[in-house]
């Protein structure tokens, strides 16, 4: 079988690029156009071609990416191809041979491969050249212009030149055009002679051609303009769609936490009505005004509880209308905490015990004293409520000088809390089933904690462990004083 055979498809079998070299189809050489789809492909198709030219002794030089010089270069050492070898190999980067920094020019382009050339083609060197061309920020005149005078340069001469093209990268005017300037097409398995290669098309180019051409680069410019313009809008328009199904997300969420909410509270808010009710009734009933010490307690009990789940409900709704004003100002932490504490125990007649750790007298926190002592308030009760009998609660802070933040802990030796329920206490009205079932609440506190803090341009948190115990840590902006500042404000601190 010829090798013109091969190269006119009038066999069926595929010609290669090696059995096309092996056929010796041009004696002279030949100048190919590879456009390339699968990378391996390409790599595998490259290092054949240069190994064949060691193993007769040809010149061989590379105009590609350095990613692809090691590949080849791993893949000839594991063929055998031993390191002495491998320098015979003349490489070149293609960015800078092909100037992608800048717009591509075929004049300068042209003239470099002809001092590449020229040595090896006046010792009568036989030379194979393997490259990328780039064509990135290249005019599709330009190009034609640099193939055709490749083309012209190549005929005659000892050299195998395959000019590759990324064909995934590269525009289908491109491919059209460079396949009218190279004698050969190959693809990554097979290759044939170009069906549109003819000797009219190395001829100058006219002008009505050049015209053209440029008329085909504008459209093109206009229609990848289009496409990105496309990319973006479809972008756009996944991201809404992202955050439209979020909000659905999120509103039923909302719905189903609104649900629990209004099913717990209805029995909630019932609960002590009918003990005041009840008590009322009682003592209304008893002329002998017994037990009547026990029972006013009972409906003060009452009525406190119903006034705090109502006085939670207000405060929250008011915070998720966003109707909560703050007033940021400079307060002295421990003379605060001592405050919120005193007064947590005022009506709270737990056992538990709550100590301030070495508070130093020189911290203050900006803040909003009336959302602050609510903060620290809803902490403490919950650190006393679901505490073990006689449990301790431990407030302390820490001051983070790189970021002028004052973190506050609040530690307790209670319940503990299940880690998979962490992220979830501080949604509204989310409460743990065995809180539940043994306090009362509304599953808002926490919920508070966090509006509150992040309008303080704070952070909260939380660590625990089942059984052993929870720290709450909210961090606000805090400072530190020197000894004469905190002299100047000791009165302030003491009113
Ligand atoms: P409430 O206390 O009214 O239930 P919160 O929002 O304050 O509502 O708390 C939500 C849930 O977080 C509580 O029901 C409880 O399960 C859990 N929790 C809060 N603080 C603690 C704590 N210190 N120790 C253990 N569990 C806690």
């Amino acid at each position: 079988m010829s090798a013109q055979d091969y190269a006119s498809g009038v066999n069926k079998e595929a010609l290669t690029l090696q059995k096309l070299i092996d056929n010796r189809l041009d004696s002279n050489g030949a100048h190919i156009l590879y456009m390339f789809n699968e990378y391996d492909k390409y790599i595998n198709n490259a290092t054949d071609f240069i190994a064949g030219g060691i193993d007769k002794a040809d010149k061989v030089i590379l105009v590609e990416s350095q990613e692809f010089i090691d590949a080849v270069k791993e893949k000839l050492l594991l063929k055998g191809y031993s390191n002495n070898q491998l320098e015979s190999i003349s490489y070149i980067c293609n960015s800078d041979y092909y100037f992608s920094d800048r717009k591509f020019n075929a004049e300068d382009s042209f003239q470099n491969l002809v001092k590449i050339l020229k040595p090896h083609i006046d010792k009568k060197q036989m030379t194979r050249i393997w490259g990328q061309v780039l064509v990135e920020n290249s005019l599709v005149y330009e190009l034609r212009m640099y193939e055709c005078e490749c083309d012209k340069f190549l005929g005659g001469e000892s050299i195998l030149a395959v000019c590759s093209y990324n064909s995934l990268t590269t525009s289908s005017v491109i491919q059209t055009e460079m396949l009218k300037v190279h004698k050969y097409l190959m693809i990554d398995d097979q290759i044939v002679k170009s069906p549109f290669y003819h000797q009219n098309h190395l001829l100058t180019i006219s002008n009505s051609e050049r015209d053209r051409l440029l008329k085909i680069e504008r459209e093109n410019k206009m229609l990848k303009k289009k496409n990105q313009r496309l990319l973006v809008d479809k972008a756009r328009q996944k991201e809404r769609e992202q955050h439209l199904k979020l909000a659905k997300v999120n509103a039923e969420k909302a719905n189903y936490m609104k649900n629990i909410f209004l099913s717990q509270m209805s029995h909630d808010l019932r609960t002590p009505l009918n003990t005041i009710q009840g008590y009322s009734q009682i003592m209304l009933l008893d002329n002998h005004k017994k037990n009547y010490q026990y029972n006013v307690q009972k409906i003060l009990y009452a009525s406190k509880h119903l006034l705090q789940l109502i006085e939670e409900i207000l405060d929250f709704s008011a915070m998720e209308s966003g109707k909560i004003s703050i007033n940021l100002e400079e307060i002295h932490l421990k003379t605060f905490l001592n405050h919120c504490v005193s007064s947590i125990f005022d009506t709270n007649n737990s056992d538990i015990t709550v100590e301030i750790e070495n508070m130093d007298d020189a911290i203050f926190i900006e803040a909003d004293p009336l959302r602050l002592n609510q903060v620290i308030t809803n902490l403490l009760n919950n650190a006393i409520t679901y505490n073990k009998p006689s449990g301790k609660v431990c407030i302390y802070a820490e001051y983070d000088t790189n970021n002028e933040e004052m973190k506050l802990y609040f530690q307790d030796t209670g319940i503990g809390i299940q880690s998979d329920e962490l992220e979830l206490i501080f949604e509204p009205f989310y409460r743990s089933e065995t809180c539940m079932s043994k306090w009362k609440g509304t599953g808002l506190g926490l919920a508070i904690v966090a509006q509150l803090t992040k309008l303080m341009n704070g952070k909260y948190g939380v660590i625990s462990e089942v059984g052993i115990g929870t720290t709450f840590w909210v961090s606000l902006k805090g400072l530190v004083l020197t000894k004469r500042s905190l002299d100047d404000k000791q009165t302030v601190i003491n009113k």
